[in-house]
């Protein structure tokens, strides 16, 4: 349910409401929008009595949302979310760019990555440090040694950091170090790993996992919601399908899917679907085109030599032309932000 306050409301009369929420054994989330607050409850099993809550000073309409997932839903929150991070709006005016290396390798590799990409127009630096890896026997990242470079990157440049969350044993330590937390496609349904990602006030990416419905991936990010953390970034990195040219398939049909139904920041990745970076940059595009509010890519300088993902990794000079490809490309093909249903 979702309670609507006048637009002269005041805070007194927005803390009664969410009292009398609580009272009720419900939770409020005070959603600020541009001329008025709302209220969303969450926590009730069945119907909710809303005479009491109706009855309140300040309150104009309660209203029913009909979605599974409600805090991330549109009809909770009409305007779209901007997630800040330092100097970046995702979910802004301009397309963000965040590039990088699929793995931190060394501190040179990791600096020097971040001073190329910056330097071809990247926002932010990504980098792995704890791998989640198919094979046990596969690189597995350097772990806090690698956030550790990352972090001296970031330094270095100026690019805020993006990086992954394997488990919530390592949880505390990603997120004092990094920027953005990524939680990937194998853990989307962690739902242990999605409560704490709740708990943290750094924005969280999460990754579309490969057979995830619509449905079941907004009620991952609703899980980071429904903990208190507002700023979660969808990521669609494609899903298994019969065709096997690709390595995954990007469904870049999301995009304007999930627009209507959410008010969330919605990002793509092409290389991992991609497999093969040839078709890295094409892809990219297609996401812009679609209205993605940026792009997540691997960048190596010399992917034959990556210990992760070198096949679908671009070239520095391949990022290069990517980027300036998009400057003339994404000011006519950024989104919409009136998809309406
Ligand atoms: C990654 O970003 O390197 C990664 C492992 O991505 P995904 O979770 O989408 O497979
Ligand atoms: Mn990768």
């Amino acid at each position: 349910m979702l309670v609507v306050m006048k637009a002269n409301a005041t805070e007194s009369e927005v803390q009664n409401v969410c009292a009398c929420i609580r009272d009720l054994g419900l939770t409020p989330h005070p959603i600020p929008g541009q001329s008025r607050v709302a209220i969303g409850v969450t926590g009730n099993k069945g119907p909710v009595d809303p005479s009491r809550i109706a009855s309140l000073h300040g309150v104009i309409e309660l209203i029913h949302v009909t979605q599974p997932y409600k805090l991330t839903s549109r009809e909770m929150k009409p305007d779209d979310t901007i997630v800040y991070c330092g100097d970046c709006e995702i979910g802004g005016p301009e397309p963000v760019i965040i590039a990088g290396p699929c793995s931190v390798e060394s501190r040179s590799q990791i600096i020097d990555i971040a001073q190329e990409v910056k330097e071809a127009g990247a926002h932010m630096l990504r980098g792995g440090a704890f791998k989640p890896r198919t094979s046990p026997y596969a690189f597995q990242g350097l772990g806090e040694e690698g956030l550790q470079y990352l972090s001296e990157a970031r330094d270095e440049t100026g690019l805020p950091i993006v990086s992954e969350v394997v488990d919530t044993d390592t949880f505390d330590i990603v997120e004092a170090s990094v920027d953005i937390i990524q939680i990937g496609a194998r853990n989307m349904q962690n739902y242990s790993l999605l409560k704490r990602a709740g708990k943290s006030r750094k924005p969280i990416l999460l990754k579309r996992w490969m057979s995830a419905t619509l449905k079941e991936f907004l009620l991952a990010a609703e899980y980071i919601m429904s903990e208190g953390n507002s700023n979660v970034i969808l990521c669609e990195r494609g899903i298994r399908t019969f065709s096997d040219f690709t390595r995954f398939t990007l469904d870049i049909a999301i995009v304007p899917a999930l627009r209507k139904l959410t008010h969330l920041p919605i990002i793509i990745d092409p290389s991992h679907p991609a497999g093969q970076r040839d078709l890295v940059a094409p892809l990219g595009r297609a996401g812009i085109a679609v209205g993605a509010d940026g792009l997540i890519v691997e960048v190596h300088p010399e992917p034959e030599k990556a210990l992760s993902d070198g096949p679908q990794s671009l070239t520095l000079e391949m990022f290069r032309d990517m980027m300036s490809d998009l400057e003339s490309f994404s000011p006519t093909a950024h989104r919409d932000t009136n998809v309406t249903s």
